[in-house]
């Protein structure tokens, strides 16, 4: 009886980790008091517009029946038609679909692109389950989304656990389920498709290139030399691969590793081109590679270094582990991964983050060039498209960094400020109906 009370004491004192929902709130409300929002639209952006949870039943290779929790969160659309990606992961739910548009709504803003912000997926573990029926459950959540999404309503892309493959899946469905007619004229229902079926050149590295040019950036503006800085990489999927080929093409030296598999280091440096053809034949984990030490998960992040790229989930940098933080520079490849608590932490210790919405908005731009593609029956080369997404990055980056500089806020503050600022201007023109 003693012992259980016990127990019961120490559970209540336990603070709970907030959830995503809190920390994008948080960084909302910080930003709008600085802006001073208007209350009415600030009441509009506190809250999602729709929220569409579909439960679907999907025929598995052994024949029995299993039923699917899927999820599609739309925040707001004043801007234009909603985007935003598709994660299939055990974490996706409402709270954490609903944290993940919101986040969409102010990147695509702060991009200056025609859209607003969703996010979705399937509550899942895909390591679960075959090709095939990954097949069936991705085509079959499309059809239970039916309407809901569309190539001038609601365009869905590549995240966690998703790729092109994935996404050719939905346009195939999605373009199946039209009249003849109108069939190839929905292909740009989803972005991040294969090259050879609508997909645009460069899609696939546009995330991990643009997380790297704002690192770039902010290097040059603070005279720092990338040519044998350090930098860990928390995820190896398409974002932490691809921002570690840029960063290694100009000079820096991965040391560490974090992937679902386990955490790797190696103070000599580790090849990306190795690893990455190590962790093609191991079904994408990086644990056990051959030239790095295997390490405890909680000493990743304190891994001497210089940069540090959290490219996997949302609240991985927290008040537990910031402290311990060695990297001056934060380039948030993920979406989330650095809480409110973690990140005061970080600026008390003079520490800069180049925030998700800027740092990882290389993707939905490369996106909005694919839907450009499609919609005018275009084809782009590399080149451009590289191009066009460091012309673009760079812009963003300026007007963020002088409005940190002009206002003296951090980095992820004047991002906010300039993304809900553009959307309130959307809001006094147009008014609200009726
Ligand atoms: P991915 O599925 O290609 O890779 C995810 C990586 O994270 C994998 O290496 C996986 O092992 C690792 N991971 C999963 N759980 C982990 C854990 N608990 N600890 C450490 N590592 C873990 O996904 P991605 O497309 O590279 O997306 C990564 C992040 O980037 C997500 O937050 C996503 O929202 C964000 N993002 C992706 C894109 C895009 O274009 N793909 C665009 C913008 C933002």
């Amino acid at each position: 009886m003693g012992n259980s009370k016990k127990v019961l004491e120490i559970k209540k004192k336990k603070v709970p980790l907030k959830g995503m929902m809190d920390n994008v709130m948080e960084q909302f409300n910080h930003a709008a008091d600085h802006i001073d929002l208007h209350p009415n639209i600030r009441k509009i952006l506190s809250i999602t517009n729709n929220e569409i949870l579909v439960n679907f039943p999907v025929k598995m290779d052994n024949g029995d029946v299993e039923v699917f929790t899927g999820y599609r969160v739309q925040h707001n659309g004043a801007l234009g038609p909603y985007k935003g990606g598709l994660r299939y992961h055990a974490t996706v739910d409402l709270d954490a679909a609903r944290a993940l548009a919101m986040w969409m709504t102010w990147k695509t803003s702060l991009a200056g692109l025609p859209y607003g912000g969703a996010k979705g997926g399937i509550k899942i573990d895909p390591s679960l389950y075959s090709q095939s029926e990954l097949e069936r459950i991705t085509r079959r959540f499309t059809y239970a989304l039916a309407d809901n999404i569309g190539p001038e309503h609601d365009i869905p892309a590549p995240d966690v656990n998703t790729n092109s493959q994935t996404m050719a899946w939905i346009a195939d469905t999605y373009m199946s389920t039209r009249p003849p007619a109108q069939r190839s004229a929905n292909q740009h229902v989803v972005t991040g498709k294969p090259d050879g079926s609508g997909g645009l050149e460069g899609r696939d590295r546009a995330t991990g290139f643009g997380v790297y040019l704002t690192i770039k950036f902010w290097a040059d503006k603070n005279n720092m030399d990338l040519n044998g800085k350090r930098f860990i990489v928390q995820g190896f999927g398409n974002v932490g691969y691809w921002a570690s080929v840029f960063l290694e093409q100009d000079g820096a030296k991965l040391v560490g590793v974090q992937d679902a598999s386990g955490s790797i280091h190696n103070q000599d440096g580790i090849d990306v081109e190795h690893l990455f053809n190590y962790t093609q034949e191991k079904g994408g984990a990086v644990a056990n590679f051959p030239n790095s030490e295997l390490i405890e998960k909680d000493a990743f992040f304190a891994i001497d270094c210089d940069i540090c790229v959290p490219a996997a989930l949302g609240n991985q940098i927290t008040k537990d582990n910031a402290s311990k933080i060695k990297a001056k520079l934060i380039a948030e490849g993920a979406n989330g991964p650095t809480n409110v608590e973690g990140e005061k932490i970080l600026l008390e210790r003079g520490i800069t983050i180049i925030p998700d919405i800027l740092c990882n908005s290389g993707g939905v731009i490369g996106s909005y060039y694919e839907w450009l593609q499609n919609r005018s029956g275009e084809i782009w080369h590399l080149d451009e498209v590289m191009e066009k997404l460091r012309k673009k990055l760079k812009g963003s980056f300026d007007r963020v960094y002088n409005y940190s500089e002009n206002e003296d806020v951090d980095l992820r503050t004047a991002a906010f400020c300039i993304a809900i600022q553009r959307i309130e201007k959307a809001y006094v023109q147009r008014g609200i109906f009726p």
